[in-house]
């Protein structure tokens, strides 16, 4: 199944033909002034909900067109974003790294940086010099609480997935200030549910400027697989339902400016596109220096 939240808040699931049928009355929708935890609900509850919506996809008497509807962050309260910053070896070598992620470990980007598939990438007033990266990742997304996870079990703990754009202004300041500007996590077009993709160890991933192919590459190059991400992960936290694993990128980031459109694509989860437009926030004395 394709889960997504579009236009207020509201909870859809993507039917054949790319149409939406609106699920918020069985969900529930996120509510105005509230944290928008109506996905998270879902995914933990999905058992439950499962039967119902595929009856409802059945049965719909209405529905919307997926171009009718503007996309946003599909879980974004996420208790936490999950990224393994040193996982292809290509991207290391580029970025003259000599560790990789089974030795780094992950940081965390803020849920407040998550965007969806409707929204652009806003890049801050910040010194002009500075360079804003594109790195082209996939999303896992947690289902089930859980600490401690040995990596046989990884497949009881994962949701779904989804493309993500891991944004980044490059230079010497904390990783995670460069990393979570609002906006610097487009994440979508939607969470497709792990049955509908199977395997995800062998998923060609591709970012896109304009119509410039920068990143092309396979999962199967990840130095931390999927299972070691999640084992890795829960060994230091908790996961929560919705939370997000950010998988690492490979070879070819590059550059972003106002006007760009960014796709991405992954194999059996989606693919989207993001504008790129120029923001007012962000001036202050953290960023007003060349790098
Ligand atoms: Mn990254």
């Amino acid at each position: 199944m394709k889960l997504i939240r579009f236009d207020e808040g509201r909870i859809g699931i993507v039917a054949e033909g790319d149409r939406v049928i609106d699920v918020s009355d069985v969900v529930g929708p996120d509510l105005p002034g509230s944290p928008p935890v109506a996905m998270n609900r879902l995914i933990d509850m999905y058992a439950q909900y499962e039967p119902i919506l595929k009856k409802r996809a059945l049965s719909a008497s209405t529905s919307l067109s997926l171009d009718a509807v503007r996309l946003l962050a599909p879980v974004p309260a996420a208790s936490k974003v999950i990224a393994y910053p040193v996982n292809y070896d290509d991207h290391a070598r580029e970025m003259g790294q000599s560790v990789r992620a089974p030795a780094q470990g992950f940081f965390l980007k803020p849920p407040s940086s998550l965007s969806g598939a409707g929204e652009p990438i806003v890049l801050p007033a910040i010194d002009a010099s500075r360079r804003v990266d594109h790195e082209c990742e996939l999303a896992i997304v947690i289902g089930k609480r859980g600490r401690d996870i040995p990596r046989e079990k990884w497949q009881e703990h994962v949701f779904g997935y989804s493309c993500l754009i891991d944004v980044v202004v490059r230079g010497k300041e904390e990783r995670v200030a460069r990393k979570a500007f609002d906006t610097f996590c487009p994440m979508g077009p939607w969470i497709v549910t792990a049955d509908e993709v199977g395997d995800p160890s062998r998923l060609r991933g591709r970012l896109w400027v304009n119509d410039e192919l920068r990143q092309d590459a396979n999962n199967r190059d990840l130095v931390l697989d999927i299972p070691g991400m999640v084992e890795m992960a829960s060994q230091v936290m908790t996961l929560e339902p919705g939370d997000i694993i950010a998988g690492g990128t490979p070879a070819g980031v590059g550059p972003i400016k106002p006007g760009d459109r960014v796709r991405i694509e992954f194999e059996r989860v989606g693919s989207m596109v993001i504008g790129v437009v120029q923001g007012d926030s962000g001036r202050g004395p953290l960023f007003r220096q060349p790098a």
